[in-house]
């Protein structure tokens, strides 16, 4: 049996090139980018040629580019570090009710450190509103952190317009664009952010490897005390074929970009038309107009989602139930609360992910399974 595989927000399936990039460096060329010998330099070179694609990639200066293990690790530093900085002008930081864990728990670990958090919440497209983030900052708030794209309903924030009204009190802007880089537009200058996170392994490439892009005059301490790594702010020896890979990654999706959303674009209109036809008290979660082109967030009132994910699983067809990291806990997902959904709309809610790779045929099997599936279930 062919396996169908739905969870492209969870995590993706490396690219051949992308493999074929990193090959090298896990194997003859092995240096380590910090050792002088020309052997050295041929890591170090291409660590720094990775660096430069990035760069362009999302619009940033090479030097604006620092590699990191993962998005958690990005936000924790991007966050965390900040906050410690900028102590003395402020003790208050604000970020959304529908992150991801590696943003939420910044801020609850930051509370237990003496610091304030605000929550700003969402309407029921799971949108942030930026007269809330005016209502909130006050003279002692120093960090916005605010996601580009969420995990589990795939609603796209305007982080342009929160970006502004954070700079026009003098407030660091972050955003977690995690779910976001390499499957919309993402462009640092045009987003106005100060600082943004990223990583590899949404967007086929390698896991292990992300990075945090920080504009130049932001200060941001080391997290991570060791070597001269990373412009002396991150000890440790690069993961060489990790960023080769990410790079090649990140590059395959923006040369390509325009294409993938049309292609995506067109499947997943057509598997909620589908399954509407047959359906028609199915809901579709997330903004309309404003959200990722592959994430489908369906509920399916009436029904467990849960025993339609293990049934789907049986036909080996993978998807999700909400966000990975939520996947063994039944309980209903911070999101799918926040958005204010009855429970019985949560409770049948499935999170499937497209990729550029999904096919038509693929895209009308699950359409058809999730409705044979639901018709089997419903009571
Ligand atoms: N932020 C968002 C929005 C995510 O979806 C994820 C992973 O699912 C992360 C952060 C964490 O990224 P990583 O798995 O690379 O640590």
């Amino acid at each position: 049996m062919k396996e169908i595989y739905y969870d492209n927000s969870a995590t993706t399936k490396i690219d051949p090139r992308v493999l074929e990039a990193m090959l090298p460096f896990l194997q003859d060329s092995f240096s380590n980018p910090s050792s002088l010998h020309s052997f050295g330099k041929v890591a170090r070179n291409a660590v720094e040629l990775a660096r430069q694609q990035i760069a362009e990639c999302v619009g940033a200066q090479p030097h604006e580019i620092l590699f990191t293990s993962c998005g958690t690790e990005s936000d924790n530093w991007a966050i965390k570090s900040t906050a410690y900085a900028r102590r003395d002008r402020g003790m208050h930081l604000i970020t959304s009710c529908i992150e991801h864990p590696a943003v939420l728990n910044c801020f609850a670990f930051l509370e237990r450190e003496g610091f304030s958090a605000s929550l700003l919440p969402v309407d029921k497209y799971g949108r942030v509103s930026v007269d809330d983030l005016r209502a909130f900052i006050s003279p002692g708030t120093t960090v916005v952190s605010v996601m580009m794209a969420n995990n589990e309903v795939g609603t796209i924030q305007d982080v342009k317009l929160l970006a502004e009204v954070a700079h026009e009190h003098s407030v660091v802007m972050h955003t977690d664009a995690v779910q976001a880089i390499g499957h919309i537009p993402v462009n640092v200058i045009d987003l106005g952010v100060d600082l943004l996170s990223a990583s590899a392994h949404k967007f086929n490439g390698p896991k292990g490897v992300g990075f945090l892009y920080k504009r130049a005059g932001i200060s941001l301490p080391s997290m991570m005390d060791g070597g001269h790594q990373e412009f002396g702010v991150r000890g440790g020896t690069e993961n060489v074929a990790g960023i080769v890979g990410m790079a090649c990654a990140l590059n395959n999706h923006v040369t390509n970009l325009r294409q993938n959303i049309c292609h995506i674009d067109r499947l997943a209109t057509l598997i909620r038309s589908r399954v509407l036809a047959y359906i028609p008290e199915a809901k579709f979660n997330g903004c309309p107009s404003q959200r990722l082109p592959g994430l489908i967030s369906l509920s399916l009132v009436g029904v467990s989602a849960e025993s339609v994910l293990h049934l789907l699983d049986l036909k080996r067809i993978f998807v999700s139930t909400g966000a990975a990291c939520n996947s063994r806990n039944t309980a209903i997902s911070h999101v799918l609360q926040a958005l204010n959904l009855p429970i019985d709309h949560s409770v049948g809610t499935l999170r499937i992910s497209l990729s550029k790779d999904t096919t038509e045929a693929e895209a009308l099997t699950i359409a058809d399974t999730i409705v044979s599936l639901y018709f089997k279930l419903y009571k």
